[in-house]
């Protein structure tokens, strides 16, 4: 009887624990192109020098393609408008190579071989913590759109990169979804 009580109370403390912590860390961003195809994902991560995106997708169109944070966690096909405009929260200019710039959502452009893509980024600006500035969580969560053109890096107000061919959430609900289609990296 008392082994099944002190059994009981590790097991409500163990429960606790994992609720009890609610901040994310890192998750998966899973993308779905026009169609609704899946693509694969990105990963996110929590680093010191801001927010890592492990991209690892196939079915795009090979070149160099425009990658940005939107500003809402709306991903409506074909054409992703409802995604808003690219993540800003200091309403500064757009572009890295901008000297006014840039948009927290700004990210390198991809190179894509073949339809496919293994890239690792950095958004220096972006933050996986919850109430920060930079928060990928601020309002109910942001998105991740790839373009049909590379981003210039100046022009207003998205770097003339084209139309939005991708669409990822960066939501708490993605965040605990699990029947993802991830793409395995190709041996170097
Ligand atoms: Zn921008």
């Amino acid at each position: 009887m008392q082994k099944t009580f002190r059994t009981l109370v590790l097991a409500f403390i163990f429960l606790s624990g994992c609720v009890g912590d609610e901040s994310i860390t890192k998750m998966d961003v899973e993308m779905f192109n026009s169609n609704g195809d899946s693509l694969g994902t990105v990963k996110l991560t929590e680093e010191p020098e801001g927010v890592g995106l492990k991209v690892t997708l196939e079915g795009l169109p090979s070149g160099e393609l425009g990658i940005h944070v939107h500003e809402f966690p709306n991903c409506e096909a074909p054409e992703f408008k409802t995604s808003g405009n690219h993540f800003n929260p200091d309403n500064v200019d757009h572009g890295l190579m901008h000297p006014d710039g840039a948009h927290a959502g700004d990210l390198p452009n991809l190179i894509v071989d073949s339809g496919k893509v293994d890239v690792e980024l950095v958004g220096p600006q972006l933050t996986l913590k919850k109430g920060q500035k930079g928060s990928l969580f601020s309002q109910k969560g942001t998105s991740l759109i790839i373009t049909s053109q590379r981003d210039d890096g100046m022009t207003q107000p998205s770097g003339d990169s084209g139309e939005r061919i991708a669409c990822g959430k960066i939501t708490e609900e993605e965040a605990e979804r699990k029947d993802k289609n991830v793409i395995e990296p190709e041996e170097e």
